[in-house]
């Protein structure tokens, strides 16, 4: 394969798409990035990354900031233990390294939320080490051009593929070799319908020559995710409306919600909104108006949030489930972090309390 690597890197060079975090070897900024590209399209990443480093422009801004501000800022971006897990990061890294990130992979990987592919892109774009990254991008085009038979889901294929690789990373411009082989992947050897005619590499390339792409890589068949039917509350009750904040050992912890849960068998949705009014927060209400539904998908579910207007009976609200709750007023729930799916809820609200 080593003779793909000069026609890999001119293509780069020419064709390479401009990112906030591209041209700059500062390895904090680097970090956020890959954090924030991980299961993340790069359109949907840039306006988030411009924000987050406005406001925590180093490892010090990020491990002072309040918890709050730091979800605030990922609002909408999902899989929120991305950003707590940068931020328990950056605390450990200013109380013992002098708030600066390790300068190479394997002590890289000892900083927790960093793993081999974070640890890679780090060492090589900003340090310069030889290590290459492996990602579905680079799974795909190594699979095609080697036409690899192995499962690329198991641990086994990563490390067959990053030893390969090893081999043929260039000791200069190490990171850029890797953005490379990323950006062909993202912009070229696509999953659907590969440019082959444009690729660099088609003359290296056994799944072109044979017309065998299409079957790589080779994955096996994630099993249908579980669906659920979540009905929530929005409670509103002289003028404020009444949220929650999720446990820190729960999923999406930090986060705030309208009290709400999973709809159990033989229940309706809003018998599951009074039902789960009453264990979470402690309060009766009756449901009104249906203002919304919202599907959502996390890795290894999907969800419908179904949403609802209630009306405060009796009780005083009480976290019985998660941390805190709060009555706040209608435009104050922009201040508070809220998981995606609510972000669509919180706008029917807004449009249906006009
Ligand atoms: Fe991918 Fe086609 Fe290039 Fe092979 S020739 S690496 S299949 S784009």
């Amino acid at each position: 394969m080593k003779e793909l690597v000069t026609p890999l890197l001119a293509w780069y060079n020419l064709n390479k798409r401009e990112m906030p975090w591209r041209d700059t070897r500062d390895p904090y900024l680097i970090w956020i990035s890959e954090i924030m590209l991980q299961q993340t399209q790069v359109e949907t990443v840039r306006p988030y990354f411009d924000r987050f480093i406005k406001q925590f422009p180093d490892v010090s801004s990020l491990a002072t900031a309040n918890q709050q501000q730091v979800l605030k800022s990922w609002e909408g971006l999902g899989y929120y233990s991305r950003a707590r897990n940068l931020q328990k990061a950056a605390k450990l890294l200013v109380d013992e390294i002098a708030g600066e990130l390790p300068t190479n992979f394997t002590d890289l990987l000892n900083i927790p939320g960093i793993g081999p592919y974070t640890a890679a892109a780090i060492a090589s774009i900003a340090f310069s080490e030889p290590v290459p990254v492996v990602d579905g991008n680079v799974f795909r085009v190594f699979a095609r051009i080697n036409e690899l038979e192995d499962d690329i889901s198991r641990p086994q294929t990563r490390t067959l593929v990053f030893n390969s690789l090893k081999e043929i990373i260039p000791t200069e411009n190490p990171g850029d070799f890797n953005q490379a082989i990323m950006e062909l992947g993202a912009l070229v050897c696509r999953p659907k319908q590969p440019k082959c005619d444009e690729c660099p590499v088609a003359g290296f390339c056994s799944g072109f020559r044979k017309g065998t792409f299409s079957g790589f890589p080779v994955k096996k068949k994630m099993k249908e995710r579980p669906h659920k039917e979540i009905a929530v509350g929005l409670c509103f009750f002289e003028g404020k409306v009444l949220i929650a904040r999720r446990h820190e050992n729960q999923m999406l912890a930090g986060l705030w919600e309208f009290p709400g849960g999973k709809l159990e068998v033989g229940e309706t949705l809003p018998e599951c909104v009074i039902r789960e009014f009453k264990e979470e927060v402690g309060l009766d209400v009756i449901v009104t108006d249906k203002i919304a539904a919202v599907n959502h998908a996390f890795t290894h579910f999907t969800i419908t949030v179904h949403a609802y207007i209630c009306k405060h009976i009796s009780g005083e609200a009480l976290p019985l489930s998660g941390s805190e709750v709060k009555w706040v007023f209608p435009e104050e729930l922009s201040q508070f972090p809220f998981p995606k799916a609510n972000l669509v809820i919180i706008k029917s609200f807004l449009d249906h309390i006009k």
